[in-house]
């Protein structure tokens, strides 16, 4: 059997357009264009990437970006005091603070105090109770949501099907679990403490693997047929000395001989983080203006 490949980075460039597409409408009957603010605290090279790509995103899609830098040294305070201002600025709609914070900051503090409907991380308590209760009026994680909409353009209807999530953070794992259970997927949360878990994921018709392990899953792990989404980004030891190249949490190369459909590492579910993003922010500034929020 050959395996499909599911093409993120064309699926999140359609997304893109279709924000972008949805813009002016906004723009002419709000008066301005959707806002979204990001915040950096300190200079992680990796999260510097994030920001500034998160902010070409933002401006080649016709919505406002701002970006506010504090440095490492910022106090909990300081950066409470920014999100309170972000919060009060109409021209905003979509607040992303950057996340790993320095170890002296609460993240959680940081997140309850981002108004829930500026939330486009999903990541608010708010969002994340709205989630879990099935009301749909709620910002929901980028990165699950992307997995979400890739699972259903390859499977159509996912409903009854098994599905195994490994990983339960609240950022990537716990959300698609409760995104999958939405769909009436019979799902179950894989993590650390997980028994044979080999024996749990061949089970599955849809595995989402959010693990953070270079190429744990093997391919003999998975059922004929299952579709595969690969969350996880992992720098390894490239071919030739001194390089690196990056890896999922999947065995590509061997699942490829299992399954019906797998997400490549690069190119599958990253490019689908920014731009459900774009997404969320354009669905805040409209629910912010009380508009009908577009397709
Ligand atoms: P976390 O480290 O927060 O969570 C990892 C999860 O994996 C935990 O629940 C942990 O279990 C579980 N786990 C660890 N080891 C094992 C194991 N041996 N068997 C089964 N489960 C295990 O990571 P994130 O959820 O933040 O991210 C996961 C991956 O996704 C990372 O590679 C990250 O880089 C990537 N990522 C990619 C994004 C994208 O845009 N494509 C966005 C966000 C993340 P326990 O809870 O028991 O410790």
């Amino acid at each position: 059997m050959t395996a499909a490949i599911i093409d993120g980075k064309a699926f999140a460039e359609e997304l893109r357009a279709r924000v972008a597409d949805a813009v002016p409408g906004f723009a002419a009957a709000a008066g301005r264009a959707p806002g979204l603010a990001v915040v950096l605290v300190g200079e992680d090279p990796a999260s510097s990437v994030y920001v500034r790509s998160k902010g070409k995103a933002t401006t080649a899609a016709g919505m406002l970006s701002l970006e506010h830098r504090l440095p490492a040294s910022a106090t909990e305070n300081e950066l409470l005091e920014v999100v309170r201002l972000l919060n009060a600025d109409p021209q905003v709609d979509g607040i992303l603070v950057q996340l790993p914070l320095p170890a002296h900051i609460d993240e959680a503090a940081v997140i309850a105090a981002i108004d829930p409907a500026k939330d486009v991380d999903g990541f608010h308590v708010v969002n994340a109770g709205k989630l879990a209760v099935g009301d749909r009026s709620g910002m929901v994680p980028c990165t699950p949501l992307g997995c979400l909409m890739l699972l259903k353009e390859q499977r159509g209807d996912l409903s009854g099907l098994d599905a195994v999530v490994i990983g339960r953070s609240n950022i990537v794992g716990k959300p698609m679990a409760q995104l999958l259970l939405a769909e009436s997927c019979t799902v179950t949360i894989a993590h650390s403490r997980t028994r044979a878990l080999s024996d749990v994921v061949r089970r599955a018709d849809i595995v989402v693997a959010a693990v953070g392990r270079p190429e744990m899953v093997k391919g003999s792990w998975l059922r004929e047929g299952a579709v595969v989404i690969d969350v996880g980004i992992n720098r390894v030891a490239g071919a030739e000395p001194g390089k690196t190249r990056l890896v999922g949490d999947v065995d590509f190369a061997d699942a490829m001989g299992h399954v019906g459909a797998i997400t490549p590492v690069p190119g599958g579910v990253g490019p689908m983080t920014i731009a459900v993003l774009l997404r969320n922010t354009l669905v805040a500034a409209h629910l912010r203006q009380g508009l009908p929020v577009p397709e």
